[in-house]
């Protein structure tokens, strides 16, 4: 029987959720011990997702603005790319971030268990793949989630890809198939369609982006139909194969007139799953349903000590939504009233133009038969905008039609990222439109576009006269 280190709280899985709750938890004088299975915490978000993709977009960004700069009087050379270059640059903003990670560990006192697979022995004990055990008073899951790869794309050969795959970038594909048009099908396509690959994205549904309102969506989808080779909507790949010129994809669906297509590389992109197999979760009472443990508004799971945060304990699978939970759950064990309760959880896709949303959006609106009034702001009428040279975007709020209340904001165009954390703030703090309006906002900004939406609705807006009803049809 191997001996039993006694610990306060143990946290598994050093992600975005378990950092966040070790240094908070840290911060309230708990002794705190957190395992990864990596060398150092950070988790998917900083190694193999949010943080590499978002430094890889960036450097897609300036190939387009630079190949679009013609509009300003200014005429570049077609990039040069150095991929080695390409790769370093994000390699070393994750190093950066990871040491500092670390560096933040360390000065909280958090004891970090690197390098260990951590699964449940009981309710209350964990054992490391050392073979070592701890037993804790309370235990935070936080193990996040893998890609998802259905049989039918479940050819093994490293030219088909996931996420992990696409952004070790080790070679330029000439041609790309990506299955997936969600998040991480559009934010990889657009690196590898800027950097040179022609791409194709297969969705099995009827949009790109579903679930997102389709007024955010188009103009995005606009851009993207001059950056991606084909883009197949209703479309399903039915099976993958090896052939001597590259990976066969069997393509079904509407408007597919060759179903065969070969590929020198592919990126599946359809989704991810929560990873609660092999922790031993048979042990306890913690219970799972489609993959996720459950867990009560205070992230309490059904064992009394075992709580659960981030990917693993459910959607949206967002970075901020799991060091959010965190808190909650540090906060909860300490028996501090809490619950995880957030008006307004804000997503981004990051391409450009970027899509950012948060709150009540339309499509939900709908599907709730809940009434709502709606402000347009077209980016047309926004003179940064104008500077900018990217009129496409588009601001709109969603208000409860009698309190003025804003409900959802979502917003299309670039920077849209940025611009979102003012809409983040105004419906958790119950603003009303009549608020945003009456709140001064620095000329010219993007900033204005919220202002400009909400005084549409309260009896117009300086730089936009929308369409009266009768023109509109
Ligand atoms: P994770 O970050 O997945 O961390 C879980 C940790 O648990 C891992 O370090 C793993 O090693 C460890 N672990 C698992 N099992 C065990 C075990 N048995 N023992 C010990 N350790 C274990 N979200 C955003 O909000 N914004 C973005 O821009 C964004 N971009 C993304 C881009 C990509 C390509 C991907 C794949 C994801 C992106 N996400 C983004 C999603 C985001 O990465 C996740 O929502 C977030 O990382 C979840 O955090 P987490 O703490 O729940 O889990
Ligand atoms: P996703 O759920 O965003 O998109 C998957 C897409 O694949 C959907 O549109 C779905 O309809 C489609 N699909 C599913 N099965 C298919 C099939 N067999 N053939 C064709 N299409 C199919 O998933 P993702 O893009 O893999 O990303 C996973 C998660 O990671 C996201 O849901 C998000 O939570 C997170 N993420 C967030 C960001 C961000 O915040 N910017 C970026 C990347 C990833």
């Amino acid at each position: 029987m191997p001996e039993i280190n006694d610990r306060e709280l143990v946290i598994v899985g050093g992600g975005p959720g378990g950092y966040a709750a070790a240094f908070c938890a840290a911060d309230k004088g708990q002794k705190v011990t957190l395992i990864d299975a990596a060398e150092r915490p950070g988790g998917t978000c900083l190694y193999v997702g949010c943080i590499p993709s978002k430094a890889l977009l960036h450097t897609a960004k300036l190939i387009i603005d630079t190949r679009d700069a013609g509009a300003f009087g200014l005429h570049f050379e077609p990039p040069r790319i150095d991929l080695d270059g390409v790769r370093k640059h994000w390699q070393q903003v994750v190093g950066g971030l990871s040491q500092g990670l670390a560096g933040l560990c360390k000065r909280r006192n958090v004891e970090f268990l690197r390098g260990r697979r951590a699964s449940f022995v009981d309710g209350q004990t964990l054992q490391l793949d050392d073979g070592s055990r701890y037993r804790f008073k309370n235990c935070i899951l936080a193990t996040g989630s893998v890609p998802a790869r259905p049989q039918t794309l479940a050819l093994d050969n490293p030219r088909v890809m996931d996420s992990t795959g696409a952004l070790r970038l080790e070679e330029l594909p000439a041609s790309l198939l990506i299955v997936g048009g969600g998040y991480i099908g559009l934010e990889l396509g657009y690196v590898y369609a800027a950097l040179g690959s022609k791409v194709t994205v297969v969705e099995m549904t009827d949009a790109l982006l579903p679930g997102v309102d389709r007024d955010l969506v188009e103009p995005l989808r606009q851009r993207l139909d001059g950056l991606f080779h084909k883009i197949h909507l209703q479309t399903m790949v039915q099976g993958l194969a090896e052939t001597p010129q590259g990976i066969r994809a069997t393509l079904k669906g509407e408007g597919i007139d060759e179903p065969e297509q070969v590929f020198d590389r592919v990126l599946v992109a359809v989704g991810r799953r929560p990873n609660t197999n092999e922790l031993g979760l048979e042990n306890t009472r913690v219970k799972v349903e489609r993959g996720f443990v459950i867990v009560d508004e205070r992230r309490r799971t059904t064992e009394e000590h075992i709580w659960a945060i981030g990917d693993v304990a459910g959607e949206p699978m967002l970075a901020h939504k799991a060091s959010y939970e965190g808190k909650v759950a540090v906060e909860a064990l300490l028996g501090e009233k809490v619950a995880y309760d957030p008006r307004a959880v804000p997503a981004v896709v990051f391409t450009d133009p970027e899509i950012a949303w948060c709150g009540l959006t339309e499509t939900e609106a709908k599907r709730l038969n809940r009434e709502v009034k709606v402000s347009r702001f077209p980016w047309l009428a926004s003179g940064r905008a104008a500077t900018l040279g990217r009129t496409e975007g588009l601001t709109k709020l969603l208000v409860d039609p009698k309190t003025d209340v804003v409900l959802g904001v979502g917003i299309v165009g670039t920077g849209a990222g940025e611009l979102i954390g003012e809409g983040v703030l105004a419906v958790e703090m119950a603003a009303s439109a009549r608020d945003l309006a009456l709140s001064m906002h620095p000329h010219p900004t993007l900033t204005e576009t919220l202002m400009e939406a909400a005084e549409l609705l309260h009896g117009g807006a300086t730089h936009y006269v929308a369409p009266r009803r009768r023109e509109r049809v």
